[in-house]
């Protein structure tokens, strides 16, 4: 697979990579039983913010010792390749939208330009885009609002198309489909007709299922397809394909293509080896072990594991390197909580 001919058709010009998503502000504050109970929220839960829930973000802050990191899947990708790549501000930039003139945008901006990311938002006329994460005891809650975050706007993406044509690598989230499906085709398109390599998250096993018509229209414009096994086992199961994870990846590498490129794509088990399939190749990555003890939070795993992958995809598709990557960078975040940027320099050759 690190064949001369896949490394002549890598587009070495730049290092830039360009995340597209919903960036969303995570707020994060140890809450109370009865704070549960007021805005009717249980543990181990997920609850997409209501008008009941609209006062809730505003009171967390209240909490002294409430913290707030940028967040959304896509988002959490680019951070951690910047970190990976220790690369500048202008190598590394986001395409989403925030809402206009709110406090909350004010905080993500800053917070996505204080992790090293050019943050280009739109801004348009909803709450910007967060998420309630919410700690009793040892268990947790979360409460997103997509907000504004779902209303990127065509002509925004088209004032910073150059940015997109000129990427190395443009990464995305099957989230994103949900509001933009058209318009991240479209971005696909034009960035793969300019030779970017293209990168798309699976998600979740339920955005999968919702999702599967468009996921396929973009198909054909994607270089990089990653999901954990659950994800790739989903689509397996909408593709009509009942074989091994190994059969249903190689059924999607096959899948009708544009460009110059075959498609890979990438599989992620825990802690188990990782997956990578390109249409004649299969390859298996052993995933360093973790002391389960040191073992914080493994909510992001999937997003860390991209932001090295794509991080090290900038120095040429060396794929077990970028598999390496990836699980270096997915080990040292589930040793802290939520996503949070290490405060070291990654060690990584
Ligand atoms: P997701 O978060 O999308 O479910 P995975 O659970 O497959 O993704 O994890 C992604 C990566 O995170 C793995 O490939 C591995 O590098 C790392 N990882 C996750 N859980 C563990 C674990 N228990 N021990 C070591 N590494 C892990
Ligand atoms: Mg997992
Ligand atoms: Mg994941």
């Amino acid at each position: 697979m690190k064949n001369i001919i896949s490394i002549i058709k890598y587009k070495f010009a730049t290092k830039k990579i360009i995340g597209l998503g919903s960036p969303l502000l995570d707020i994060q504050a140890e809450v109370s039983q009865e704070f549960l109970q007021k805005y009717g929220l249980k543990l181990n839960n997920t609850f997409f913010a209501e008008e009941k829930h609209l006062q809730l973000y505003e009171e967390l802050l209240q909490i002294p010792t409430h913290s707030h990191v940028p967040g959304g899947s896509a988002l959490n990708t680019i951070r951690l390749a910047r970190w990976m790549a220790q690369a500048q501000r202008d190598e590394v930039k986001f395409i989403g939208c925030v809402g206009m003139r709110d406090k909350f945008a004010k905080m993500l901006i800053e917070s996505t330009n204080q992790d090293g990311i050019t943050a280009l938002f739109d801004e348009q006329q909803y709450p910007t885009g967060k998420c309630a994460v919410l700690l009793c005891n040892k268990d947790r809650c979360l409460i997103p609002l997509i907000g504004a975050s779902a209303h990127l706007s065509k002509e925004f993406v088209d004032k910073h198309i150059e940015e997109v044509k000129t990427a190395a690598i443009l990464f995305c989230e099957v989230y994103f489909l949900y509001p933009r499906a058209e318009l991240t085709k479209y971005v696909f398109k034009v960035a793969q007709e300019s030779n970017v390599n293209t990168c798309l998250s699976l998600s979740s096993v339920n955005a999968v299922s919702d999702r599967f018509n468009e996921i396929l229209s973009i198909l054909p414009y994607i270089d990089y397809l990653f999901g954990n096994e659950e994800e790739v086992g989903q689509f397996g199961k909408n593709f009509g394909c009942k074989g091994s994870l190994e059969q249903i990846m190689q059924k999607i590498a096959a899948f009708n293509k544009v460009g110059v490129r075959d498609r890979v794509v990438v599989c992620t088990q825990g802690h188990k080896p990782t997956l990578i399939a390109s249409k004649n190749d299969f390859l298996n990555v052993i995933v360093e072990t973790v002391d389960s003890s040191k073992i914080v939070d493994t909510n992001s795993a999937g997003d860390s594991f991209c932001g090295g992958f794509i991080a090290q995809l900038l120095n040429g598709p060396d794929l077990i390197k970028c598999a390496k990557a990836g699980n270096y960078s997915a080990a040292q975040t589930i040793q802290h909580e939520g996503s949070t940027i290490p405060k070291y320099q990654p060690d990584f050759k």
